[in-house]
């Protein structure tokens, strides 16, 4: 079918392959023909494709019970609450079905905190510039990207932009009426960022100062992502609020956003809700999800790749210094800067049966399963290397 005849609205501009299975770090098309997979659905097949550990999840849940809303408990929903609650920060834990609906949560868990401290003016959002935090209006006006906002009417009120890790100009914007502060600790749309461990150590002595919460965004950077199972633990600090999705089911669509009990005294019978978040099919497919990367092997596995691809990065920085400017990010989320258009070397790869990412700011992005093995990181790296040096001879001739 031609673009013309599809009845999609034409919000993507998808290539051309029509993928129909998959298996670990490999996915095949209806032609037969088998990709390296390096972008995970967008940092989200965090065990691979079609994991055994997921299937048998989920069809063992789908044989038994699909849904009966949050008007009943969901037994899978307390038993992994108290996981993620045991392993980090938060006290309490809410389901969703998206990253949006998280960052939705977390936005709304905020301002509700200060009504029931007696501060129903603290409102404000600060965001950082080139942060991406989901679709709805909420988590597209604390991103402020210009290009999300434009033609959907009047940019809300109480949301507000500070440069991306400048400590003294945030200083400058907060004030009496701000609420929250909303960080992804690495952003991965906006070109792949890490924040310094000394610019959230910063944010978390201004936040305990002054009064607002910090939400981490940890959509993209979470569920081992990084190398630790959520990426603010490689700084030792903790935030109040956290919404995650993406990895966490797997492929399975599921998010949570969490609190600590403090932090979330305002969200109280009645205030906030969802029909599908938590329900036993993403229920069964998370607790599965967070048990592997739970293990401490698992994520042992993960640095140890990971190193792997920083150091096979950077000698490919070092090959070719005038298109590679930067590589970026952490553990397995990675962004290699170019001074090419990275939609163009996205193409090159995928002729070469390699799928990666791009990002804001000139940068291609690797986000491979958690699983990939050094042999499969070196097949990535070396199709790129072919491709940058295949440029190179271009622009010479
Ligand atoms: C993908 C993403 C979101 C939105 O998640 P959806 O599941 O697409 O709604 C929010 N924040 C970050 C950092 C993301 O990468």
């Amino acid at each position: 079918m031609s673009a013309a005849e599809s009845h999609i609205l034409p919000v993507y501009s998808p290539p051309e392959q029509n993928f129909v299975r998959g298996e670990g770090c490999w996915i095949w098309d209806d032609k037969g023909d088998k990709y390296l997979d390096c972008i995970a659905g967008i940092s989200v097949n965090a065990l691979g494709h079609a994991p055994p550990v997921l299937v048998k999840a989920l069809t063992e849940q789908a044989g038994k019970l699909w849904h009966t809303s949050n008007m009943f408990k969901v037994k899978g929903q307390e038993e992994l609450a108290a996981k993620y609650t045991r392993d980090n920060f938060a006290d309490v834990v809410f389901f969703t079905n998206s990253g949006t609906e998280a960052i939705e949560g977390s936005l709304k868990t905020a301002r509700k905190y200060h009504t029931a401290n007696g501060q129903p003016e603290r409102v404000d959002i600060i965001g950082f510039q080139g942060s991406f935090h989901g679709r709805s209006y909420a988590a597209i006006n604390a991103s402020g990207n210009p290009s999300y906002l434009e033609g959907f009417g009047p940019k809300l009120p109480g949301y507000i932009q500070a440069p991306f890790g400048d400590l003294e100009e945030l200083k400058k914007l907060v004030g009496p009426t701000t609420a929250a502060v909303i960080i992804e600790p690495v952003q991965g749309e906006g070109g792949v960022r890490a924040v310094t461990d000394e610019f959230l150590r910063g944010l978390r002595k201004l936040a305990d100062e002054t009064g607002f919460l910090i939400i981490f965004d940890e959509v993209q950077s979470g569920a081992g992502r990084t190398g630790k199972m959520w990426a603010h633990q490689w700084s030792g600090v903790t935030p109040d609020i956290m919404a995650v999705a993406k990895g966490v089911g797997g492929g399975f669509p599921m998010g949570a956003f969490m609190a600590t009990k403090e932090a979330a005294k305002g969200m109280v019978v009645g205030v906030h809700g969802t029909t599908f978040g938590g329900n036993p099919l993403a229920m069964a497919v998370g607790n599965a999800c967070y048990d592997e990367l739970s293990k401490p092997e698992f994520l042992e596995r993960v640095n140890v790749v990971a190193n792997h691809l920083t150091q096979a990065l950077e000698s490919l920085k070092d090959r070719h210094p005038d298109l590679v400017v930067d590589i970026r990010g952490k553990g397995l989320l990675r962004g290699v800067k170019l001074t090419l258009n990275p939609k163009d070397i996205q193409g090159k790869l995928r002729a070469r049966k390699v799928l990666v990412g791009v990002a804001g700011d000139n940068v291609l992005r690797l986000a491979p399963p958690l699983i990939i093995t050094e042999e499969e990181i070196r097949q990535v790296v070396d199709a790129i290397d072919a491709v940058l040096t295949e440029q190179a001879v271009q622009a010479g001739a």
